[in-house]
C-alpha cells in the first residue's frame, strides 16, 4: 500500500503513531523505558530498538528509502559502526571508496586492525578501482556518493552488481543525497546509512543516525547494534519524525536553490571551480541524472587566487559558517580547516583539496539574499 502513496504523503502518514486514547492528529510520544514482559507479543525496551515511537519511526525510513525496514541510532557513526560491524570479522576484508566522511575513515583505520579485519581504500571512485581490490574474503563494499567535499559521484548500479556476482555486502552513505534525491535500494544496493543529524533532521538541532535495508538485514544489525547501545532517545525519535514531515518540501527547495546558487558561482569571476553535479561541467553530471532523482543541495567552490578563504567567510551576514550541513539555513565549511585537517597537505592536496576551498550547503533562503551576501563579502575584502 505504501508504495503507491505520493511522496509527501509518505513523508507525513507512514510511521505515525496513532494517537488511540484523545485521537490527537500527532504522534504522541511513550517516554517509558520499561514495558509489561508477561502476555505481550513483542518485550519493549528502548536499546532493543523497539518502542513505540522507534519501531513506527524506522517504517517512515524504510518507505522513505524503498527498503522493507529501517533502524535508528543516536547518530550517523552509531548506524556506521554497528553496519560495518554486523558484517565484518577478524579476518574480513572491507572494500571502501577513498572519498568518504572523515568520521568513517577514523572508524576504519583506528579501530579495524584492533578487530583484524583487512580494509583497503580505493584510489577513486571509479569502478575499475575497485575491482582489482576484490579478494577471497572481501565481504563489504563501501561507498559514498555524493561524496565529501568535491561531489565525486560513484556509480551505484555498476558497484551493485559488481558485489552481486562475488556475494559481497554493499553498504553507502546516502546522507547527502536524502532519500529524496537519490533511492540507492532501486539499484540493489543493500544497507543504505544516513546521519540523520543532517537532511532528515533539517533543523541543525538533532543528532540522529538511520539505516534502512531489507528486515533479514536489519535483524542481522540489530543483533549487534543492541550490543552497541546506540539507540535515540523516544524524544528525539518523535522530533526526527516531525522533520520528517517536511523532507521532501525542505530537500526539494534546497536542490532548486543550490541548481541557482552553483550556476552563479560558474558564471562569476570571483570563483574559480564549483563542484556540483548538476552542472553539465560536472565530469560525472550524466551519471548523476541517471541515479539521482535531484542533484542535491551541496556543493563546493573554490575563491580566485587572492581572495582568502578564511576573510570571506568572515565577512558573510547570512550565510553561517559551521561545521554540520543540510539545515534549513545556508553554511559554509573549509575542508582544510576542519573535515580534513588531519590529513597531511601532500594528502589533502591529493585529494583536491585547496585551502581555497569552500563547501556550501544551500539552504531555503531566497537566493538572491544569498547572493546579495556574498557579493556584499567579496566587496568588503577586496
Ligand atoms: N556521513 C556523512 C556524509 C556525514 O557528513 C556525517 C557527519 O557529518 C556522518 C556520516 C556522521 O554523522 P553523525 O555526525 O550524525 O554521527
Amino acid at each position: 500500500m505504501n508504495k503507491n502513496l505520493g511522496i509527501n504523503t509518505k513523508c507525513v502518514h507512514v510511521g505515525e503513531v496513532e494517537d488511540k486514547q484523545f485521537k490527537g492528529a500527532v504522534s504522541p510520544i511513550y517516554m517509558a523505558t520499561s514495558y509489561a514482559f508477561d502476555g505481550v507479543d513483542v518485550k519493549r525496551y528502548p536499546r532493543y530498538f523497539n518502542t513505540p515511537n522507534q519501531e513506527m519511526l524506522c517504517k517512515k525510513i524504510a518507505t522513505l528509502e524503498n527498503c522493507e525496514a529501517g533502524l535508528i541510532f543516536g547518530s550517523g557513526m552509531a548506524a556506521i559502526s554497528a553496519a560495518l560491524f554486523a558484517f565484518l570479522k577478524t579476518g574480513d576484508h572491507v572494500i571502501i571508496q577513498q572519498v568518504i566522511y572523515g568520521g568513517t575513515y577514523n572508524l576504519i583505520v583506528e579501530e579495524f586492525e584492533k578487530y583484524g579485519i583487512e580494509y583497503s581504500f580505493t584510489d577513486s571512485d571509479k569502478i575499475e578501482d575497485f575491482i582489482p581490490l576484490i579478494k577471497e574474503n572481501t565481504k563489504v563494499l563501501y561507498i559514498e556518493t555524493p561524496s565529501n567535499p568535491l561531489l565525486g559521484i560513484t556509480d551505484i548500479k555498476a558497484i551493485a552488481s559488481l558485489a552481486k556476482e562475488q556475494n559481497i555486502i554493499t553498504m553507502i552513505d546516502n546522507t547527502f543525497a536524502s532519500p529524496i534525491n537519490q533511492t540507492p535500494a532501486d539499484f540493489g544496493i543493500d544497507i543504505i546509512l544516513h546521519s540523520a543529524t543532517k537532511y532528515m533532521g533539517g533543523h541543525s538541532d538533532i543528532s540522529a543516525g538511520a539505516i534502512a535495508a531489507s528486515q533479514e538485514h536489519i535483524d542481522l544489525i540489530w543483533k549487534t547494534a543492541i550490543n552497541f547501545g546506540g539507540n535515540l532517545s523516544d524524544q528525539t525519535v518523535w522530533l526526527l519524525e516531525r522533520s520528517l514531515k517536511t523532507l521532501n518540501l525542505r530537500v526539494k527547495e534546497q536542490t532548486k536553490n543550490a541548481q541557482i546558487m552553483a550556476e552563479y558561482f560558474e558564471s562569476n569571476s570571483n570563483f574559480e571551480k564549483v563542484y556540483y553535479p548538476g552542472l553539465k561541467s560536472h565530469p560525472q553530471h550524466k551519471l548523476a541524472k541517471s541515479q539521482m532523482h535531484g542533484f542535491g543541495a551541496m556543493l563546493s567552490f573554490e575563491l580566485k587566487e587572492g581572495i582568502d578563504a578564511m576573510d570571506f567567510q568572515r565577512n558573510l551576514k547570512l550565510i553561517k559558517p559551521s561545521l554540520s550541513l543540510a539545515g534549513l539555513e545556508s553554511t559554509t565549511v573549509s575542508p582544510a580547516q576542519t573535515t580534513h585537517a588531519l590529513l597531511s597537505e601532500e594528502e589533502r592536496l591529493k585529494r583536491g583539496i585547496s585551502d581555497g576551498l569552500i563547501r556550501f550547503s544551500v539552504g531555503i533562503e531566497e537566493t538572491k539574499d544569498l547572493i546579495a551576501d556574498i557579493e556584499q563579502a567579496l566587496s568588503s575584502i577586496q
